[in-house]
C-alpha cells in the first residue's frame, strides 16, 4: 500500500483563502481585524515564526502590530503591555510567542490575556471551553490536525484515535478535538506501556512527541490515517541539516492509507489556524457568528 501524502500547503492555502475573503466581509463594514504579536528576545527560530506570521497576516488583509521587546524585559512590563493590548479596542488577538525568557512565567503570562483575544487558545478559560463543549479560541496546530484527518476521512465518529504526547498545547487539545468529533480517544505519553501496540490499534494516529522518527511503520495498523505533529531537526553530514518528523515516513507510508508530511504537512496549518482565529476573535467580539 502507498499512503496518499495529505498536503498541508495546499490546505492551508485554502483556508488563508477563506480567511482573506471573510476579512473583505469585514472591510465592507468597517473592521479590520487586528493581531498583536509580542516577541520577547532574540531567539532566531521565534524571530522567524513572528516573520511568517506578519506577512501572512498582513497578506490576509488584517492589520499586524508588533511588540518586540528586548530579552531582559521582566514580568511585570510584559504583564503592563498585555493589559494594554486587553483594552486597546482595535487589537482582536493577543500571541505571545512562546517560549520566554526564564525570568518571565509564561503560565501567569497566558493567565493575563483577555481570554476572548486569546488567538492562541492557551488560556485556561478556552482549554476549560473547549473541554465542555462549548465555544472556544481552540489552539492552532490542534485544529490543524483535525482538518487535515478531515481531508481524507469524512467522518471520524467512531474511529479508534491515538494521540502520542499529552502536551497542553498540542496533544490535549487534540484529543479534546477528537473526542468532539466523536472518535473513541487514547491519549498516550512517556509512561504508556507497549506503545508500539497502542499505535498499532489506532485508525487515525497523531504524533506530538518531539522524537525523530520515532514511531516506525511497524507500528501503522494497515489502513490507518497518520498525522505527524513533529518538527525536529537534525545534523546530516557537512554541516547540514533537514528537518523530519516523530514518524518514520517511509516506513509509515508502506502501511498506512494517508500520512501528512514533514515539512508540508501540519506545519503550514498552524499560522492559517491562527488567521482563522484572528477573524474568529473579531467577530465574536462584535456578536457576529463564525464563518471560516
Ligand atoms: P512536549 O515536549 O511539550 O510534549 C511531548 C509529549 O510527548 C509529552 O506528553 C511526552 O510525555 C511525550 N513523550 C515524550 N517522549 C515519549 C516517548 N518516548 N514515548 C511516548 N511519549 C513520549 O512537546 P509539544 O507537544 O510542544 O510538541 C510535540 C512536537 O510537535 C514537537 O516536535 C514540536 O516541535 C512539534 N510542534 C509542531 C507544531 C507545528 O507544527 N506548528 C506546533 C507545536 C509543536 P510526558 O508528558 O509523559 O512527558
Amino acid at each position: 500500500m502507498t499512503a496518499i501524502r495529505i498536503d498541508g500547503k495546499a490546505v492551508a492555502a485554502s483556508l488563508r483563502a477563506r480567511v482573506a475573503d471573510a476579512v473583505a466581509d469585514l472591510a465592507r463594514d468597517g473592521v479590520v481585524p487586528g493581531l498583536a504579536v509580542v516577541l520577547v528576545g532574540d531567539d532566531p527560530a521565534s524571530r522567524v515564526y513572528v516573520g511568517s506570521k506578519k506577512k501572512m497576516t498582513v497578506a490576509a488583509g488584517m492589520r499586524s502590530i508588533d511588540h518586540m521587546l528586548p530579552a531582559e524585559t521582566g514580568e511585570a512590563e510584559l504583564l503592563a503591555l498585555i493589559d494594554r493590548l486587553n483594552r486597546d479596542d482595535d487589537v482582536d488577538g493577543i500571541l505571545v510567542q512562546l517560549p520566554l525568557p526564564p525570568q518571565i512565567d509564561a503560565s501567569r503570562v497566558i493567565l493575563a490575556i483577555d481570554p476572548a483575544k486569546d488567538v492562541d487558545g492557551f488560556h485556561p478559560v478556552n482549554a476549560g471551553r473547549l473541554a465542555t463543549g462549548q465555544p472556544a479560541l481552540v489552539p492552532c496546530t490542534p485544529v490543524g490536525c483535525v482538518m487535515l484527518a478531515k481531508t481524507v476521512l469524512p467522518s471520524l465518529a467512531g474511529l479508534d484515535a491515538v494521540v502520542v504526547g499529552r502536551s497542553n498545547i498540542v496533544g490535549k487539545p487534540v484529543a479534546q478535538l477528537l473526542l468532539a468529533e466523536s472518535a473513541t480517544v487514547t491519549v498516550a505519553h512517556s509512561r504508556t506501556r507497549d506503545l508500539p501496540a497502542v499505535c498499532r490499534s489506532a485508525d487515525l494516529l497523531v504524533a506530538a512527541v518531539g522524537r525523530p522518527e520515532m514511531i516506525r511503520g511497524d507500528w501503522i495498523k494497515p489502513g490507518a490515517v497518520v498525522i505527524d505533529v513533529g518538527i525536529n531537526r537534525i545534523e546530516g553530514e557537512g554541516g547540514t541539516s533537514r528537518l523530519v518528523g516523530d514518524v518514520a515516513y517511509d516506513e509509515a507510508a508502506a502501511h498506512a492509507a494517508a500520512i501528512t508530511p514533514v515539512p508540508g504537512g501540519v506545519g503550514p496549518m498552524t499560522i492559517a489556524c491562527l488567521l482563522a482565529n484572528t477573524v474568529k476573535a473579531a467577530r465574536a467580539r462584535r456578536g457576529l457568528p463564525e464563518v471560516v
